[in-house]
This record gives structure tokens, C-alpha cells and sequence, in this order.
């Protein structure tokens, strides 16, 4: 298809059209990263904003059953939703946590909603480019909400809040030892901490988790750009739908103060700018590790370093004044 005729479909709302532009920025081809390149130009559209939520949880917590029933209650009240998956550890092992099950099924039916499992063969670099460009084409083709899910390992976190507008935390049911097992930096990043399955016998003791997370949440030094009493904790059951009204309406107030209070678009604003940056550096890195010269460089000067015919530093001067044509 003509990228031309894509973007347009695309910015229709088009579901296949977002279908095949994600499978083309998942793509590390070289012909398909500049038809990418030029379909994002052309569909980017800063008037087109969506609410992106990043949402992180250990298997088992309940993500799925969590978004499908929070997406029905969006798609509901009227709204399109997007789900991607973020699956890091996809990359490693071939296969998806997050992608193998039959997951979200009601949800994946709806007409208005769009899910995206992980990719199976991504390099990990790739991860993070694949998600946020993926984030921008459901952007474009007119969603009102995007889910960004990831499993609770590693960086992905981290990743996936720099490209969001709110990050969840979803959690189980749990005493002390659970608290003690989230690390303090998913903490720092979480704008709302959810506890799921409150409901039957484990509806007292989701209760107590809550309470012990609200009060770890206080010590936290309140986020500049934020209202009184965030972060915050909740309680609901995903399977029974409960408090997810209440998970709704904590997000909404608190992208709404953040517009108003101009610290929405400073953060979007920063995080394109950190993606860009990101992006030189990898490219950079690409053409060290595949330019022949360059690797022919690195390979001369990295034997000079290693028999002591060099200084590291004075090498790397060399290096850059090779790669940077100066002399
Ligand atoms: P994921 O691996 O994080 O996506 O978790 P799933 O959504 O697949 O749920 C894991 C298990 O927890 C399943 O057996 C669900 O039925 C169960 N579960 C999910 N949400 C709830 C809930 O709100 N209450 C209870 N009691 N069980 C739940």
C-alpha cells in the first residue's frame, strides 16, 4: 500500500491500516524503516493527543482481566482504546508472555478497541522505538486512551513511563513482604497503585495492602506538577469491576491537572526530546558496531589500547576525529 493511502486510512481510524503501520515500524529493514520514517512524518498531528497509560505488573496480578474490564468501561462511556503490549523478555527468548495466551478476548472484539501484542523477535534496543513510534500511530489514528502494558522486570518500566502520561502500578493482595518486594524506584514512578482482587476471601487483606501502600506513598516527596494526594493507592477487583470507576476518575483528575497546570505538555515536550537524542545515540552505535570502516578503526585502535602502545583516551580522540571527519 502507498504510505500515502496508509496515513490517510490511518488517520481515519482505519484498524487494519494501524494494524500494517505498526507492523512497518516494527520492521528493521531498511526500505520499511524509511517508508516508517516517512509515515510518521506524515501522520504526526500534535492536536491529536490521547490519554497514554502505562500500566506494569508481575504475571499473575491480573493485567489482562484488569485491562479488559477497564477498557469495556471506556470503550462504553464512548471512547476507542489501544492496548500495547510490552514484552521484554520476548526478545530474549523468542516467545511472549504476553502475547501467547488468548488474552482480553471480550475486549479484542469490541470494534472500538485495538490490541497489540508484543512482537516476538525484537532486539532489545528495538523495544523501546517499536513502542513509543507504536504509541504515536494509535495516537494518529484517533484513540482516546493507550495502554501501555509491560511485565514488572527489568527496564521496561522505566521505558515505558518516559513515554507515557500516567504510569500504574498493579499489584496482589499481599502483607509486608510484598511491600518490601517493590522496589523503591517503581515507587517513585507510579502515579497510581493498584491493588486487584479485592473481592471474596481476599477482599480484607487487599484492603490492609492499600492501607500499607498509602502510607508508603506519603513518605515519598510529593512530585513537582502534581495535586495533594498523589501518588495514590486503590483497591479494586477486576473480575467483579469494582473500583475501576474510581481508577478512572483518579486519572482523569490527574491528567486534567496536569494540563492545566502546563506540566502535561512540559513532560511530553521532554520526553521527545529525550526519545530523539536516544535515537542519535543508537544510530551512532549502529554505525560503529556495522560501518566496515569504523569497525576496522575501533578493531586497529582497540589492539594499540590493549598492547599499551596507546592511552584509552588518546584512541578515542582518534576515533571520534575518524568518525566525525576532524582533524
Ligand atoms: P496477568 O498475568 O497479570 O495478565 O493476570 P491475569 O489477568 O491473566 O490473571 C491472573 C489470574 O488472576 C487469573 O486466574 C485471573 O482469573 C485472576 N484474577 C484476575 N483479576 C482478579 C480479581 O480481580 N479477583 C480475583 N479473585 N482474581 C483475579
Amino acid at each position: 500500500m502507498e504510505i500515502d493511502t496508509l496515513a490517510t486510512r490511518l488517520t481515519q481510524g482505519d484498524r487494519r491500516a494501524l494494524s500494517r503501520a505498526i507492523t512497518l515500524v516494527e520492521s528493521t529493514r531498511s526500505d520499511h524503516r524509511a517508508a516508517a520514517v516517512k509515515l510518521l512524518e506524515r501522520v504526526t498531528d500534535p492536536d491529536r493527543q490521547a490519554l497514554r497509560i502505562g500500566l506494569s505488573g508481575t504475571p499473575g496480578v491480573g493485567k489482562s482481566t484488569f485491562i479488559e474490564a477497564f477498557g469495556l468501561m471506556l470503550t462504553g462511556q464512548g471512547m476507542r482504546v489501544a492496548v500495547l503490549a510490552v514484552d521484554p523478555s520476548s526478545a530474549r527468548s523468542g516467545g511472549s508472555i504476553l502475547g501467547d495466551k488468548t488474552r482480553m478476548d471480550r475486549l479484542s472484539r469490541d470494534p472500538a478497541a485495538f490490541i497489540r501484542p508484543s512482537p516476538s523477535q525484537t532486539e532489545l534496543g528495538g523495544v523501546a522505538r517499536r513502542t513509543r513510534e507504536a504509541i504515536a500511530l494509535c495516537e494518529a489514528a484517533g484513540f482516546d486512551a493507550v495502554i501501555v502494558e509491560t511485565v514488572g522486570v527489568g527496564q521496561s518500566e522505566t521505558m515505558v513511563a518516559q513515554m507515557t502520561d500516567l504510569f500504574v502500578l498493579l499489584l496482589a493482595p499481599g502483607g509486608g513482604d510484598e511491600l518490601q518486594g517493590v522496589k523503591r524506584g517503581i515507587m517513585e514512578i507510579a502515579d497510581l497503585i493498584v491493588i486487584n482482587k479485592a473481592d471474596g476471601a481476599l477482599k480484607a487483606q487487599a484492603q490492609s495492602t492499600r492501607a500499607d501502600y498509602a502510607g508508603a506513598l506519603r513518605l515519598l516527596r510529593k512530585r513537582p506538577g502534581d495535586p495533594e494526594g498523589f501518588p495514590k493507592a486503590l483497591a479494586v477487583s477486576a473480575s467483579e469491576g469494582t473500583g475501576l470507576d474510581t481508577a478512572w476518575d483518579e486519572m482523569q483528575a490527574l491528567a486534567r491537572f496536569r494540563r492545566e497546570s502546563g506540566h502535561w505538555d512540559r513532560t511530553r515536550a521532554a520526553q521527545n526530546r529525550h526519545w530523539f537524542e536516544e535515537a542519535v545515540r543508537l544510530g551512532l552505535m549502529r554505525h560503529l558496531a556495522t560501518d566496515p570502516q569504523s569497525r576496522e578503526a575501533m578493531d586497529r585502535l582497540g589492539r594499540d589500547v590493549a598492547d599499551g602502545h596507546l592511552p584509552p583516551g588518546a584512541a578515542a580522540e582518534k576515533m571520534l576525529n575518524l568518525l566525525l571527519s576532524r582533524d
